[in-house]
């Protein structure tokens, strides 16, 4: 059995950066705020929530993936840990391409 691999957490939640709350995506764990794209430091597997950190993960650079549209790089705000996770469908698009040339 390989249903531990990779576990689905998709519950909303309220985004503990910008205050919103955001609904369950649906077809893929949401792992971050679509809003301000903030997330926190909670797995060490994606979606696993095994990380004791609980820091928040601020977005710092956006790439562009021709599979997957983009990826989000993110730096947790407490350990340093640097984080990437693919952009979700309804991700503010505005603040991704402002992520894609941060300097
Ligand atoms: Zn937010
Ligand atoms: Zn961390």
């Amino acid at each position: 059995m390989q249903e531990k691999r990779f576990q689905k957490n998709d519950n909303g939640f309220i985004c503990q950066v910008c205050g919103k709350e955001v609904s369950p995506l649906g077809y893929t764990s949401r792992n971050h705020c679509p809003y301000c794209l903030s997330s926190l430091h909670v797995d060490v597997m994606p979606g696993d929530r095994a990380n004791p950190c609980r820091g928040v993960l601020k977005p710092i650079q956006a790439l562009p993936d021709a599979k997957k549209g983009f990826i989000i790089v993110f730096k947790c705000e407490k350990c340093g840990a640097i984080v990437r996770n693919k952009c979700a469908d309804d991700d503010d698009m505005k603040l991704i391409i402002k992520l894609t040339n941060p300097f």
